[in-house]
C-alpha cells in the first residue's frame, strides 16, 4: 500500500465519528483570545469558532504571570496551524501543537495548547449536547470535596478564619499564618517600604508548627487540615518539617520541595507518614512520572493548563490511579471559570480524585463568565450544561483589561511576583 493511500485512510478514520452521526465534521474557522482581568488576576481564554453556525468553544490558557506571552503564542503560532483543520480530532491536534515548536514543555506554550485543547472539548460537548464529563465516561461521584484557605496575621486570626469556613459546611481548610517581622506565603506579604520582602525559613517553620498545634487542638480532630510550604525551605529543613507535622494528622502538606529538589521526597518518605501533595509548577511527565511510579507523593497537584489542558491531565490522572496517587488539581483565582470547569470535570470522572482547591467567584467575574461551578455543603458541582457550560460576555470582558494604567500607559508589563529574599539577601523560590 502506498504512503498516499495510507494517509488517506488515516484521515478517513479521523473524520469517521462525525460522519457516522450523519453530520459533517466541524472545521476550525478562527482562533482568538479573550484577555481579561475582572477579578484583578490576568485570565487568558481561547475562543475557537467552527464553520458550523453557533458551534464554538472556550478553553482556559491562564498563566497569569506571563499572560501576554500566551496571547502571542496562540495568535502567532497556533492560529495559523489550526485554521481549516477538523475540530473533532482533539488528540491529533494536541500532538500537532505540542510537536510543532520542536522545543516544548514550557509553561507559555503548554498554556496556549491548553486554551485550544479545552476549547475543542467544549465544542465536542456542545455538538453532542452533553457536559464534557459525559464524554469522559460520566460521573463516578456527584460532587468534589473542596478545601478553602484560612490565613491571618496572628494564629488566632487564622483559626477564626478557619471556623468561618467550617461554618459553611466546608470540610477541609488550608492554614497559613504570617511570621512576625518577615514575609510569609499565603498570609499576606509584609512588604517593607524599601527593598524586597524577607523570608526566614526557620522562623516560618517554628511559627507554622505553633499554628498546627493550636489548630488541631482548637478546631478538633475531624476537620481536614492542609498547609502549603510553597517550596520555600531548604530540602533538609523540609524533611524535618514534614516529620514534625506528622503528629497533627494533615490531609496533606503541599509543595514541601521545589521541582528542582524532588529527589528529597525519598528522604521525607523514609522519615514520616505525613501525606504529600506536589506539582503545581510541573509542566510535563518528565517531572511527575518518577514521583508517581515510586509512590513518593500521595496527591498530584498539577495546574491543568500548565500541563497542556484536559487531554494530558486526564492521562496523568489515569496513570496516577494505577499507583494509588490521588488528584488535587490547582484551583486558585488564577484559573479562569473555564479552567475551574475543567478541574471539576476531572474531579467527577476520575476514581482517584482526592480534593479540589476552590476559589469563590465574585460579581465582576460573574459579569464576564456565566456558569462558574457552584459549591454546596463543601462539594463543588458541575453546572450540567453542554461542553463546559460557560458563556462569556465579551463586551464585559473588554471592560477589564490586563494591568493598571497611568496616563494611558500600562504599568505592570513584567506581570510577575517580584523577588523574595532570605535574611542574608539570597533570592529564594516564590
Ligand atoms: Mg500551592
Amino acid at each position: 500500500m502506498s504512503t498516499r493511500l495510507r494517509r488517506r485512510d488515516f484521515l478517513g478514520v479521523l473524520a469517521a465519528p462525525a460522519l457516522m452521526r450523519g453530520m459533517p465534521t466541524p472545521k476550525i474557522k478562527d482562533v482568538s483570545v479573550i484577555a481579561t482581568a475582572p477579578g484583578g488576576l490576568r485570565l487568558v481564554v481561547v475562543k475557537i469558532l467552527t464553520d458550523q453556525d453557533g458551534l464554538y468553544g472556550y478553553g482556559c490558557g491562564t498563566f497569569t504571570q506571563r499572560a501576554d506571552l500566551v496571547v502571542e503564542a496562540v495568535n502567532r503560532y497556533l492560529r495559523p496551524l489550526l485554521v481549516g483543520r477538523p475540530a473533532d480530532a482533539i488528540g491529533d491536534l494536541w500532538e500537532a501543537m505540542y510537536n510543532s515548536s520542536y522545543w516544548r514543555n514550557g509553561p507559555v506554550l503548554n498554556n496556549a495548547i491548553s486554551g485550544v485543547d479545552q476549547a475543542l472539548w467544549d465544542i465536542k460537548g456542545r455538538q453532542a449536547g452533553m457536559p464534557v464529563y459525559e464524554l469522559l465516561g460520566g460521573k463516578c461521584r456527584q460532587g468534589a470535596m473542596i478545601y478553602s484557605h484560612a490565613s491571618g496575621a496572628e494564629i488566632a486570626d487564622t483559626l477564626d478564619s478557619a471556623r468561618k469556613i467550617m461554618a459553611r459546611g466546608i470540610k477541609a481548610v488550608r492554614l497559613q499564618v504570617a511570621v512576625p517581622g518577615y514575609a510569609a506565603y499565603g498570609a499576606g506579604q509584609r512588604r517593607p517600604a524599601t527593598g524586597d520582602p524577607v523570608f526566614d525559613p526557620y522562623a516560618y517553620v517554628r511559627r507554622t508548627l505553633q499554628l498546627f498545634e493550636a489548630g488541631r487542638k482548637e478546631l478538633g480532630p475531624e476537620v481536614h487540615l492542609l498547609h502549603d510550604v510553597h517550596e520555600r525551605v531548604p530540602p533538609r529543613l523540609a524533611v524535618q518539617f514534614a516529620k514534625a507535622l506528622e503528629q497533627y494528622n494533615l490531609f496533606y502538606m503541599e509543595d514541601a520541595l521545589a521541582p528542582e529538589d524532588i529527589d528529597y521526597f525519598r528522604e521525607i518518605r523514609k522519615n514520616c507518614t505525613t501525606p504529600l501533595a506536589m506539582g503545581e509548577l510541573f509542566n510535563s511527565p518528565h517531572e511527575w512520572n518518577m514521583l508517581i511510579r515510586e509512590r513518593l507523593i500521595d496527591y498530584i497537584r498539577v495546574h491543568v493548563t500548565q500541563a497542556g489542558g484536559l487531554t494530558p491531565s486526564w492521562k496523568l490522572a489515569t496513570m496516577a490511579e494505577a499507583f494509588q496517587v490521588r488528584t488535587a488539581w490547582h484551583g486558585p483565582g488564577d484559573v479562569s471559570p473555564i479552567g475551574h470547569c475543567a478541574n471539576v470535570t476531572l474531579d467527577l470522572v476520575c476514581r482517584n480524585f482526592g480534593i479540589q482547591e476552590w476559589s469563590p467567584s465574585n460579581e465582576r467575574i460573574d459579569e464576564v463568565f456565566d456558569g462558574y461551578p457552584q459549591m454546596k455543603d463543601g462539594y463543588l458541582l458541575a453546572n450540567e450544561k453542554p461542553g463546559w457550560g460557560v458563556e462569556i460576555n465579551e463586551k464585559a470582558a473588554a471592560k477589564y483589561p490586563f494591568g493598571s494604567f497611568e496616563n494611558g500607559e500600562r504599568k505592570d508589563l513584567n506581570g510577575g511576583w517580584g523577588v523574595v529574599r532570605t535574611p542574608d539577601g539570597t533570592v529564594i523560590n516564590q
